[in-house]
């Protein structure tokens, strides 16, 4: 048994069981497994489902370059489908992502343009404006634009929502997932919704981003706007992959409890996550308050640990940010916490 191309490996990752990090949480939690992925990441799912719609609808032409902003996990899900489908690739990203997905990025053949993170979305140097641009100055290019591309909620709907409707055989009861362009929870939340309705949605965001506000007051705040820390997740504007209507409560994490979470869960559990899975972990804990025995959690674990080593996985990091004192993350420490 074989499959024909690695993208034939996509999807179908593990739910694994929580042990030791949710232990204060009286319900079951279960993580989604999405580093499995051949790109060791969910943006995986979506990457291929955004060129196989706009292969059918003649948007992506054959020898096409594919030129989008990304922040590392989506451009690896494209550059990996590119290789083996013949395009090119541009991304762009910002100065805060990990020097570590960039460099990845590379080594599947992508060019990639890091441009500053602290200017507007309109601003001629953000990384929306740059790849707008180099899609108008390249012949056959086409932009994927990730946060507005209703293939990318598709895709969850079609295959995260089943396998956990289908790993859980229906016991679902809450999902949590980080929200960046909002294709992860709103396509999943669709699909189980509409398998039952009673099913809690929340979403995790950052400080300094616009979701939680929005959904709590319908006003699209420019003062929760402020650089951070936390990658992934968190937006200053409002994709349309985001349903609002499908996400019953945001919760709100900071940079030093998601990076020191993201620690955690490795000395913990033994599951070598990224940033974001610690964002949602810390979140959970902090709504432990909605979950009662007999519940089913889901957490979505969206990337890898490798991407991050240069970042919370190094103490001299997390101590120039005053993330740690000066005791060493070991396992007896954090455990004995
Ligand atoms: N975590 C990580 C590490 C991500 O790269 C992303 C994608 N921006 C997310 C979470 C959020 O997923 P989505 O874009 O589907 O909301």
């Amino acid at each position: 048994m074989w499959h024909n191309n690695i993208l034939e490996t996509v999807g179908n990752t593990p739910l694994v069981k929580l042990n030791k990090i949710t232990k204060d949480i009286p319900a079951t939690v279960l993580a989604k497994i999405e580093t499995t992925n051949p790109g060791n990441s969910i943006k995986d799912r979506m990457a291929l489902k955004m060129i196989a719609d706009a292969e059918k609808s003649g948007l992506l032409k054959p020898g096409g370059t594919i030129i989008e902003g990304t922040s590392g996990n989506t451009g690896m899900g494209l550059a990996m489908a590119a290789i083996i489908k013949g395009y090119k690739c541009i991304f762009t990203t910002t100065d805060k992502q990990s020097k570590e997905k960039v460099d990845a990025l590379r080594a599947f053949g992508a060019e990639v343009i890091v441009c500053p993170t602290n200017v507007d979305p309109e601003d001629a140097r953000s990384y929306y404006s740059v790849s707008s641009r180099l899609v108008r100055e390249t012949p056959n290019s086409w932009k994927p634009n990730q946060y507005d591309n209703l293939s990318n909620s598709q895709a969850h709907y079609e295959q995260t929502g089943p396998e956990i409707w289908e790993q859980t055989e229906g016991k679902i009861t809450h999902l949590v997932a980080g929200v960046g362009t909002g294709g992860t929870i709103s396509g999943t939340a669709k699909y189980l919704k509409e398998k039952n309705p009673a099913i809690q949605i929340l979403g995790i965001d950052t400080y300094g981003s616009v979701f939680k506000k929005y959904k709590e007051t319908g006003i699209f705040d420019k003062n929760e706007i402020y650089p951070y820390i936390t990658e992934g997740i968190g937006e200053d504007f409002l994709p349309q992959n985001v349903d609002f209507s499908l996400i019953d409560h945001f919760e709100k994490v900071t940079d030093k409890d998601a990076a020191l979470m993201t620690r955690e869960i490795t000395l913990k559990e033994g599951i070598f996550a990224g940033n974001s899975s610690g964002s949602a972990v810390a979140g959970t804990l902090q709504m432990k308050h909605l979950f009662k025995e007999g519940d089913v959690v889901v957490i979505i674990f969206p990337d890898h640990g490798s991407r991050y080593v240069g970042k919370m996985f190094n103490e001299d990091w997390l101590r120039e940010r005053g993330f740690l004192a000066d005791e060493k993350l070991t396992a007896r420490s954090i455990i004995a916490k």
